[in-house]
Parts: structure tokens; sequence; C-alpha cells
């Protein structure tokens, strides 16, 4: 039972920004919260909410019975008809939405249960303006960070890049400009940092002015709750003095084989791939997913299908309704046969912990970087924008658990590259021994007396003394 004092009892509001990849691990840290007794309302903008409700299965809303402390709930996100689906300026419209929107919600919320007031307003933290917010009402502000401490590490590098002059003012560096953090950090060339979008500017442009106004806005954050481990990142996260690594949240709280709404899928998950995986030899098989955003060139996916074929190996492949440019991708003809199977959503974590997976084709968002590396399993890179460039070389460089799939001077990445880097991911045995080792070391972090365990426990501790 959660500790009281003065008649209040500590209540979380939980900000996530509206992408599949952000709301997700905030939903772990949650419930992980709320786990100890403490109460939390998880604000979710109005589409996203309905997504999700409507992407879980009635018979796994019994699931989350355990999470009555956790109450979901939705604000309206001040966007118009036919702008829903638009991720990217969502990053302006929420900075003017937002803290109206969660002002009323916090003062509905504390007039109704003066007992429980909110004490505490964990945001994402392309959210930090919601400081202000918090403080009004009289709540504690704490910043959640999805991505790794590298990409924070990164933006505190934004005005000295600036200011010498090796970076304009749309983000990008000349080439042969190489930023390092530590030579414990892998560095960072031209296109490789998160507001980097080389094939569209218009856009870089945007991640650059939203990174800009977060380094502004983190600096001065009280804590910066990170989705990583102290193992894994030992350099970067001593770089940010007020980061407190709990990850990573994936095995802190994985999602069960029958996930509900509190898991926060977008989508509907296809479980027949469990099943399917079952009949297949361990280790064996290719699991191919890019995340939630990545889209590609129907010629560069009809490259992937004939690349998959033409190793021979069995595939698990995640082809998203809009995988194709947003539109659905043409798959040649019998390739689901024998050897692979097609979803249009998985169970990552599920598919990821399946004894059958032998190695990981991955976009290297850093939710999925960290679901792989912490089940052991070897990667196969395939960044696509953002921090993902960066995760890519952690993997392959520092960590030594996958290999690049490299793309040629068109920027395609053919059949034959992608066949040769099959086999070789499969044939050499570091990959598989150095994620084991990583995979021991994620799970000592955030087993009991592990670094995140105890940080974690720290921070909960703390949210009960601040009513
Ligand atoms: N994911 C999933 N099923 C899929 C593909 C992705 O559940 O078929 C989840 C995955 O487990 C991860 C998230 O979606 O937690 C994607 O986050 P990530 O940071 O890897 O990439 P992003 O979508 O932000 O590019």
């Amino acid at each position: 039972m959660a500790v009281t004092k003065g008649n209040k009892k500590p209540h979380v509001l939980a900000v996530p920004f509206p992408a599949q990849g952000h709301v997700k691990p905030l939903m772990k840290l949650a419930r992980q919260i709320a786990k100890h007794g403490i109460k939390v309302t998880f604000v979710n903008i109005e589409c996203v909410h309905r997504q999700i409700l409507s992407s879980s299965r009635a018979e796994a809303e019994a699931e989350d019975e355990d999470m009555q402390n956790l109450v979901m709930t939705s604000v309206s996100d001040g966007r118009g008809p036919g702008e829903e689906h638009d991720v990217f300026k969502l990053l302006d419209t929420l900075r003017n939405s937002m803290p109206r929107s969660l002002t009323e919600l916090i003062e509905t919320i504390n007039a109704s249960t003066p007992d429980e007031r909110i004490t505490c307003v964990i945001a994402d933290i392309t959210m930090a303006y919601l400081s202000r917010t918090a403080e009004s009402m009289g709540a504690e502000f704490v910043v959640f960070s999805p991505p790794s401490a590298a990409a924070v590490g990164i933006l505190g590098l934004i005005p000295k890049l600036l200011e010498e002059g090796s970076m304009d003012q749309d983000g990008s560096v000349t080439n042969g400009v190489i930023t390092s953090l530590s030579k414990d950090i892998p560095e960072w060339k031209k296109d490789e940092y998160s507001w980097s979008f080389a094939i569209d500017l218009k856009t870089q442009k945007i991640f650059f002015e939203c990174s800009r106004r977060i380094v502004r806005e983190v600096s001065e954050a009280r804590l910066l709750i990170s989705n990583t481990c102290y193992e894994l990142e030992t350099a970067a996260c001593d770089l940010t003095p007020n980061l407190l690594p709990v990850g990573p949240l994936t095995l802190v709280n994985p999602d069960g084989p029958k996930p509900g709404p509190k898991s926060c899928s977008f989508h509907p998950q296809d479980l027949s791939c469990l099943t399917w995986l079952d009949g297949k030899a361990d280790g064996s098989v290719i699991y191919v997913s890019f995340g939630s955003l990545a889209v590609f060139s129907q010629q560069q996916l009809d490259e992937l299908a004939f690349g998959l074929e033409m190793s021979g190996r069995a595939f698990l492949w995640v082809v998203r309704a809009d995988l194709a440019n947003g539109s659905r991708a043409v798959l040649p003809d019998g390739l689901a046969g024998e050897n692979g199977k097609i979803v249009e959503w998985a169970p990552q974590e599920e598919v990821l912990s399946h004894r059958s997976v032998g190695c990981f084709l991955s976009h290297c968002g850093w939710n999925s970087t960290l679901e792989g590396l912490s089940r052991g399993v070897p990667f196969l890179c395939w960044p696509y924008f953002s921090d993902q460039f960066h995760n890519q070389k952690y993997i392959c460089d520092k960590w030594e658990i996958g290999l690049r799939i490299d793309h040629d001077e068109n920027g395609i990445r053919s059949r034959h590259e992608i066949r040769e880097k099959i086999d070789l991911v499969f044939c050499d045995d570091r990959f598989r021994k150095n994620a084991s080792r990583l995979k021991e070391v994620t799970r000592e972090s955030v087993g009991e007396g592990g670094s995140s365990y105890k940080n974690l426990k720290k921070f909960i501790d703390h949210l009960r003394k601040i009513c």
C-alpha cells in the first residue's frame, strides 16, 4: 500500500509522445510504478487511445486486472481532421495544445479526488516544456527518455557545433566533420545525428528545431529517467548527471503472450507467427521488422523479398500495411511458402524470446535494439532515420553483435548483399556469443540488486516521499 502523508497519496501523470516507440516503454515504466502501489494516470491523445483499445484483444483485458492502480485516459491533441496520421506535425501541435489540455485534466483529477492529487508528471523528452504546467499545478516534473543515453548526450553538443560553425541551421554538418562524445561512444558523422533526415531536409529542419528546444528544456529538468542500462552505456550515462538509467524496460516489464490495452500496442498482434515459430529448428529463423515508422520503395522491398528467398533460410517478416511508402507492399508470388511467414504486426518481444529466432534484421530503433540484445539475438542492421544510425554503430562496432547491410551507390540494398550478410551472421558464432553476454549483462542490471533495479527502486521511493 502507498505511504500517505498529509492525507495525500502519490499520483503520477504519465504523458508519452504519441508514437509507438515512445508510448510502449513509458507504459512499461508506468506499470512498474503501479505495481508498487502508486496510482498512475496514463494520458494518450485521443486517436492513439482509440487505436490502442481497438488493437487489443478483449480476452487480454483480464491480464490487466492486477493493474487497478493504472488508469488510461485521453486528451485532445489539437489537430484538425485529416492531420491524424502526420506524426511529425505533432511535435508542433502538441506544444501548443498539451499545456492547456493537461492543466484541465489535472484540475479535474485534483478536484474530484483531493486525496489523490497529481504529485508528479512524467513526460516524454520531446515534451519537456510541460515542466511549467506541472509546476503550476504543484506537481514535481520528471522527464522520460526513450532513446539511448548517447542520443541524449549528442543533443547537448548542438550549441557547440553551431557556435564553431561545423553545423548549419538545418542541422547538417559538412562532409568530414566527426563528432565525438568520448572514446567509449561511437562517433557521429554526416547524416548520422538523431535529427538527420537527408532524404527530406524540410523534415530534418523540424527535427533539428525540436532537438534545439529539447536541449534548453532538458537542461532544466531535475531528473531524466532513461530506458537504458548503466553497464551498456557507461560513458554516455556518466555524461548526463541527472540521468537515471532504469532499463531495458522490455525486461523490467515484458509483454505477456496476449498483451492487453495496458501494453499499448498500436496494431493488433498476429499471434499465428508464434505457432509457426514452434515448428522451426532452434536459432534458424530470421525475424525481419522495421518498427512502426520506416517506409521503403517497392523496388527496395522486392530486393529484400528476393534476398530472403535466396538465403534459403526461414524468415518471419513484419510487412506493415503502409510499409511501401505508405501503401500496401506487393510481394512476389509464393514468397510466404514453407519457409516464409508474413504478418502485419508481430508480438515482437515474444518473437524475439522464441528459441527458433536466430537473427533480427532490424531498423535499429532503440526499443528494438534493446528487445533483441536483451534476448541474446544477433542483428542485421538496416537503419532508416534518427538515432537508428548511431544504434547501428553500437550494435556493429562497439558490442559486435551484428552486421550492417550496406546500400549501393543508388541507395539500394541489393538482394545479393542481403543474402551474403544473412549467411555471414549465421555462420560466425561470435555475434551470438557477444549477444548472449549482453543478455546476461542486461538481466543482471534489472534483476534484484542490479544497477537498473536499484535506480528504479530509488525513483519509486522518491515518488512516495513527494506527496
Ligand atoms: N513492434 C511490435 N510489433 C511489430 C513491430 C514493432 O510490437 O511487429 C514494437 C517493438 O516491440 C518496439 C516498437 O514497436 O517496442 C518499435 O519501437 P522502435 O524504437 O524499435 O522503433 P520505432 O517504431 O520507434 O521506429
